[in-house]
């Protein structure tokens, strides 16, 4: 499905936070959400989840986002936090089962049908030999990779990944773009906050930066990840060079002295 953002505006506590960000993700696509800390990224992705109070459009295709059930939000938006907290002690198949409640509800036995997704969940995010451990007593990364498998899990065409990377290990960083990348090529679009430059120019078909609430720029990584657009919005230097995957970039230094915010 087709999500179209128009003038989305958040207040938090009484303060302005979004000013009006407007954008669009086809099915098939993966977008990343870049800008410094405190830019909105997460409070973007909280809108779109229903999390927080917006104003503006939010639509898949036809349907109002703001006027959905969470029951049915839940079937069309998965939303995975950037705070990783795990409450209950379950085991990390159960933790992931726990994404297929909206299509099921509470005391019905998982189908043929739901354990079969809770596999290939668990298989993408590469935690299937976790699968009966206790899911509190796992490493950072491993819980990472497991809230990861239980918002896949949801199977909705929409997915929303608020810095799913930051923590992992090199490898499953990796493992993450590409696990992202296949949800995409079923035909899923996935918006993924990213702080990693290198990771969001390779792994994404385009970028979307916010400064300060406001879109900064949108487009390809080539057109958008420039020095200068990196200047304008980090504040920052970075070594640009590029192999067959695409653009390697390395910050390398302060632009000034406004880095971030
Ligand atoms: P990002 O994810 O891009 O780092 P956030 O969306 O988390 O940024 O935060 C955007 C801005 O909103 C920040 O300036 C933050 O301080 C502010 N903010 C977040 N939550 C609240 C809140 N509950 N009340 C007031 N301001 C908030
Ligand atoms: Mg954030």
């Amino acid at each position: 499905m087709r999500l179209d953002v128009q003038d989305l505006r958040v207040s938090l506590s009484g303060r302005p936070i979004l000013h009006g960000i407007s954008l669009a993700l086809n099915p098939g696509e993966v977008v990343g959400l870049l800008g410094p800390n405190g830019a909105g990224k997460s409070t973007l992705m909280r809108a779109l989840a229903g999390q927080v109070a917006a104003t503006g459009t939010m639509r898949l295709d036809d349907t109002d986002i703001a006027a959905l059930s969470p029951a049915a939000r839940a079937r069309l938006i998965a939303y995975l936090p950037q705070t990783r907290i795990i409450g209950w002690r379950l085991s990390v198949r159960d933790l992931v089962g726990l994404g297929r409640l909206p299509w099921r509800g509470y005391g019905l036995r998982p189908s043929a049908e739901d354990e079969e997704i809770i596999a290939s969940a668990l298989a993408l995010m590469d935690v299937a030999y976790l699968a009966d451990r206790p899911a509190t007593e796992l490493s950072g990364g491993e819980q990472a990779r497991v809230l990861a498998a239980r918002a896949v899990a949801q199977a909705t065409p929409l997915l929303l990944a608020d810095e799913p990377a930051s923590g992992l290990d090199p490898a499953h960083q990796i493992m993450m773009m590409r696990a992202l990348r296949r949800l995409a090529a079923e035909g899923r679009s996935v918006l993924v906050s990213l702080h990693d430059l290198t990771l969001a120019a390779r792994w994404c078909d385009r970028v979307v930066m916010l400064k300060q609430g406001l879109l900064a720029a949108e487009g390809l990584p080539e057109a958008v990840m420039t020095p200068q657009g990196l200047a304008e919005v980090y504040g920052i230097a970075a070594h640009f060079t590029r192999d067959e995957g695409g653009l390697i970039l390395a910050p390398t230094g302060l632009t000034d002295g406004e880095a971030g915010s």
